[in-house]
């Protein structure tokens, strides 16, 4: 492999070009959207969690300001973009979380309190079988705090890298889920635009939880911010040409390569490079792939976003009626019925050992309520 991929991408990079709409008119403009499409069963479920998400994301629920003393601090799980999330117990249940710590000092010097708030929103709104959901939210004088339930199996992509590349079938077991938990998203109007294998983590049971809601957006129509992590981003994203949901399309079909060769398809050690390939569309497919797996990564990394699988006409069906999707019952996975094919290796439920170790560092909490009124509505 002549790539940098062992190295965890943690910086997605996003620099916005473009302000993002207020968050009422995202509202108004997202709920004036008509469906009109032939309902079966899972379509009606589809509907009912849109109407759920757009309920708990009309309400405002300020964090409260003294959670923090109910949460024993463990160790550090991981960094992100903008925060780092620290394994927490709750003291008097017992039960574990994530909690992601995000400096207020950074946000403003980074311009990201529109996008945090965001973040929290999303993740208050967002439930789904495969999404990470906030638990608890509070802030101090320095801090903002979310707080997930710990997904203790660790990140997939520690998983694929001990394993070097994953068999189809787990593969498919996790795209599964991965096209349920996007097409949830883009039934509700919101884009992900940061799909990789650092951002999937997996539970004590084997199936997945998809984290970072760091660069989800409600669009209806077309965006501009320049965000991602350089493997996984869209031509059009590079290209500055406005872009919509079909991003999340070009990085699943980077995902779908990535599990199952163990290196994504467009790959160097200099970014720009990388955006040359992507543009051009420079892949090779490893003489191990199955015939129908090249053939939907091929329908999925279509520049050319009118033969862009998931962008089409019957959006996700296309995929699901894949033949690589062949023998996969979505309904089984989304009820999370299908026995996975790996299960990772738990001792107890605050059990850090599928995780990276990380350097500890101290929270250093001010005196004075730093940018209170820019936080105000967190
Ligand atoms: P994020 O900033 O959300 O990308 O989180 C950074 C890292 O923290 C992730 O890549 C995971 O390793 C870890 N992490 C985030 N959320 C959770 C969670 N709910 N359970 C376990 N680990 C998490």
């Amino acid at each position: 492999m002549n790539s940098p991929s062992n190295i965890r991408r943690d910086i997605s990079i996003k620099i916005d070009n473009k302000k993002q709409m207020d968050m009422k008119d995202m509202f108004k403009a997202s709920s004036g959207f008509s469906r009109t499409r032939t309902r079966t069963g899972y379509a009606d479920t589809l509907e009912q969690l849109r109407k759920e998400f757009y309920e708990r994301w009309e309400k405002n629920n300020p964090s409260s300001a003294d959670g923090l003393k109910n949460f024993e601090r463990t160790t550090t799980l991981g960094t992100g973009s903008f925060g780092r999330v620290y394994l927490v117990q709750h003291t008097q249940t017992k039960a574990y979380y994530a909690m992601k710590v995000i400096d207020k000092i950074r946000i403003i010097k980074l311009k990201q309190v529109e996008h945090t708030l965001y973040e929290k929103k999303i993740l208050e709104s967002a439930k789904f079988p495969f999404l990470v959901s906030l638990e608890y939210s509070f802030k101090d004088n320095s801090y903002i705090y979310l707080l997930m339930p710990f997904v203790n199996g660790g990140e997939m992509f520690t998983h694929l890298r001990k394993a070097h590349k994953f068999d189809e079938s787990l593969s498919k077991f996790y795209a599964a889920q991965v096209l349920l938990a996007l097409e949830f998203l883009h039934y509700c109007d919101v884009i992900y635009r940061d799909l990789k294998p650092e951002n999937i983590l997996i539970d004590i049971k084997g199936y997945l939880k998809i984290a970072d809601m760091g660069f989800c957006k409600i669009v209806k129509g077309r965006t501009w911010t320049l965000c991602g992590t350089p493997e996984y981003i869209a031509p059009e994203i590079i290209l500055s040409k406005g872009y919509g949901k079909a991003v999340d399309w070009w990085s699943y079909g980077v995902l779908l390569f990535e599990m199952s060769a163990g290196f994504p398809p467009f790959t160097s050690n200099d970014p720009m490079k990388v955006y040359e390939k992507i543009i051009s569309c420079k892949y090779k497919p490893p003489p191990f792939f199955t015939v129908d797996l090249t053939d939907l990564i091929k329908s999925l990394l279509q520049i050319d976003l009118s033969r862009r699988f998931g962008n089409l006409r019957s959006g996700t069906t296309d995929i699901k009626g894949h033949r690589w999707f062949h023998h996969t019952n979505f309904e089984g996975i989304y009820n999370r019925q299908i026995e996975p094919p790996f299960k990772p290796k738990i001792k107890n439920p605050g059990d850090t050992s599928n995780f990276d170790d990380h350097p500890d560092t101290e929270l250093r909490i001010s005196q004075h309520n730093l940018f209170e009124d820019q936080f105000e509505s967190f």
